[in-house]
């Protein structure tokens, strides 16, 4: 069963639908954050960022900072975040790769920030050789 953004590609279910290439497509999120929030995806069913070939990314990430772009004309916000969920813990409903572009105002209450955690000297040293290990 295609994701509910493959049908939005192929025209079954409609969307607010602001720019599109070949390989991208970007348009208004139906339940916005905040005015204009909007969502960049790969036409692609892909579910999430590890499973995109590096052109793809590449592809998404230009069409995030060309709308944005376009936003900041448009709506003039004080700022906007980007965000991008990967798996139900970390908050991603629809599994099929999505960039938020969310406009933010001063002193609006678009999103909760995280709480500011501690790390020690030996847990910084800890992680980056348990990731670098990985990195080759
Ligand atoms: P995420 O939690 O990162 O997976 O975000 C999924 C987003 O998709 C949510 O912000 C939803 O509001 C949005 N969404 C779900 N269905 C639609 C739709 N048919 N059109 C536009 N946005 C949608």
């Amino acid at each position: 069963m295609a994701s509910i953004f493959s049908r939005i590609v192929s025209g079954e279910i409609p969307a607010a639908k602001l720019y599109e290439d070949d390989l991208t497509l970007a348009f208004l999120d139906i339940n916005p954050a905040s005015r204009g929030h909007v969502l960049v995806i790969c036409k692609e069913e892909l579910p999430a960022l590890l499973d995109l070939p590096p052109e793809l990314v590449a592809a998404v990430a230009q069409t995030v900072q060309r709308v944005a772009r376009a936003i900041n004309a448009a709506l003039q916000p004080d700022g906007f975040n980007v965000i991008q969920n990967n798996g139900a813990a970390a908050g991603q409903t629809v599994f099929h790769y999505h960039v938020h572009i969310i406009p933010r105002w001063n002193g609006d209450q678009a999103l909760i920030p995280w709480k500011a955690g501690q790390i020690s000297a030996s847990e910084q040293a800890e992680l980056v050789a348990l990731v670098q290990a990985q990195l080759g």
